[in-house]
């Protein structure tokens, strides 16, 4: 076992507060260990079900210190948490994944040149700090193409779409004139995603393979196993072990992909996330483990748990309103409901999520 081993009865501090959060809590308390949430909003979903709980600014040095001497691991349940925190939390105690995992996928370009120096391939981009790069970029790569700001983008939101050349200054104004890359769209068949689980000791393990739709850029349903050749299963598999172990994480990371069909390459990597993932959220009914237990027991040091699945499996996201259809969700059988405790079911709002299962075909 490794060194850093927590046993039962200790507690794992998170920074972040939503859905995952709340999800990593639950996991880790069926393993007798407890969660202390640290969030900067008063009424985060995942205080329902933790230990302790800090409200308090992701700047606020003392009170991170403070939050940090109170655990024996930090870990984190959104992407964008500032550096500094990390860092903060860091000087008391472990902090798992580590910095650098955050430090690359929080910025788009740096993103995109890392996965690309590992040899795997992303969409041709441009970096665009200026309208000249704006245009520069689209004569190389081509119209339509998506500007994304290089930070703060999450479902969809902060990317735009460019469909001709005359579009590049409103798209420029539009977007805010901050540091963007600048994307060709890639044609896919599918999209598909990797959940890995990477211990502290290097040993990794994968969910199978997941087929992902997106509508307006979130995520809206999720299936297992995808309908992808073994050739492509195992190509997934191989980008994802090895972005995880070039960043050296520890935890579980999501890598998000599509699949184009007759060309090579044929898996393009859309982006990936350090943490566990909306598109791994059937792992809680149709697998032994879940992505969240085998993130805690990663950070905690334990011996990774059996990713195997099950069965067959259509994760549906609640997205608004869709959650107020929850006693007919309730009442479906073969139907597993999780909903997340946010009072108000704003358009976009993820509100929780319901896995249907089938029986287990071979992948
Ligand atoms: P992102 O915020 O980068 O995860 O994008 C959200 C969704 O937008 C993706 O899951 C795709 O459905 C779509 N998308 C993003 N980038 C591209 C691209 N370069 N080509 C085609 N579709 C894309």
């Amino acid at each position: 076992m490794p060194e850093r081993t927590l046993p039962p009865g200790s507690t794992i501090g998170i920074l972040g507060g939503g859905q995952l959060g709340r999800m990593l809590s639950v996991a880790a308390s069926s393993l007798g260990l407890k969660t202390h949430i640290y969030s900067d909003e008063a009424n985060a979903p995942a205080f329902d079900v933790a230990a302790a709980r800090t409200v308090g600014a992701f700047e606020d040095k003392a009170a991170l210190a403070e939050f940090a001497r109170s655990i024996g691991v930090v870990t984190c349940e959104f992407e964008n948490v500032p550096a500094r925190a990390l860092e903060i939390a860091g000087n008391e105690t472990a902090v798992f994944p580590g910095p650098k995992s955050f430090a690359v996928a929080q910025d788009r370009l740096g993103e995109k040149d890392f996965v690309s120096a590992l040899g795997i391939a992303v969409a041709p981009y441009a970096a665009v700090d200026n309208i000249g790069d704006l245009k520069e970029g689209l004569a190389r790569i081509k119209t339509p193409a998506l500007l994304k700001t290089r930070r703060f983008g999450y479902d969809g939101k902060g990317q735009m779409m460019i469909h001709t050349l005359c579009e590049a200054d409103t798209a420029w104004e539009t977007i805010g004139e901050v540091p963007c890359v600048l994307e060709g769209v890639v044609r896919f068949e599918r999209e598909v995603s990797v959940v890995v689980v990477r211990g502290q000791d290097g040993e990794m393990r994968f969910y199978d393979a997941i087929e992902n739709v997106h509508q307006g850029g979130i995520l809206a349903t999720s299936r297992v196993p995808a309908r992808i050749s073994q050739s492509i299963a195992f190509e997934a598999r191989k980008i994802a072990g090895a972005i995880a172990e070039a960043l050296q994480h520890v935890g579980v990371l999501c890598v998000e992909m599509f699949e184009r069909e007759g060309e090579t390459p044929h898996l393009i990597v859309n982006e990936f996330a350090p943490r566990v993932h909306n598109s791994g959220h059937w792992t809680i009914d149709a697998c032994l483990i879940s992505q969240f237990e085998n993130h805690v027991r990663a950070i905690c040091g334990w011996p990774l748990g059996d990713v195997a699945r099950h069965s067959n499996a259509v994760m549906t996201n609640l997205i608004g309103a869709d959650v107020d259809n929850w006693p007919g969700l309730a009442a479906e059988p073969g139907t597993a409901v999780h909903l997340y405790g946010k009072a108000e079911a704003r358009p976009g709002r993820k509100m929780g999520h319901v896995t249907r299962l089938f029986p287990k075909t071979s992948d």
